[in-house]
């Protein structure tokens, strides 16, 4: 887990699967690297002026937290992904991004292998299990 990982709105580019696919693997939310993945170029949090301007370098430092577009995409991410780019922020702002990587390191390892619990699906890359599921 890496700092540089952790997006502006929380997001934890570390257990994203467009990080771990082999072709066009996208380098993360924070990269200026071109072959970033076109969700990430379209992003409405890293195309934001706050973000891309003021050079914020998480959403709780702007005045509009939440906003709408920082609101549905945390809808989705809970719904779907296992995590809230919400509660991310919060627990980033409270505790500290340090503290915040350890409590992900623990949240997103494999019970079964050690390996890398990716928010998509839910499913360790190197075994297979799915960490979530009831
Ligand atoms: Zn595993």
């Amino acid at each position: 887990m890496e700092k540089e990982l952790i997006a502006p709105c929380g997001m934890n580019c570390g257990i994203c699967k467009f990080y771990y696919r082999e072709k066009n693997r996208c380098p993360g939310c924070r990269s200026e690297d071109e072959n970033k993945s076109k969700s990430v170029r379209e992003c409405i949090v890293i195309n934001c002026d706050v973000i891309k301007k003021n050079h914020a370098e998480f959403c709780f430092e702007c005045s509009s937290i939440p906003c709408k577009r920082l609101k549905n995409l945390d809808k989705r991410y809970r719904t779907k992904n296992h995590m809230s780019m919400l509660e991310n922020l919060a627990c980033i702002k409270e505790q500290g991004i340090d503290s915040f990587l350890e409590k992900e390191k623990q949240k997103w390892k494999c019970p079964k292998c050690g390996g890398m619990v990716i928010c998509h699906g839910g499913t360790c890359l190197q075994c297979g299990f799915e960490k979530f599921s009831n």
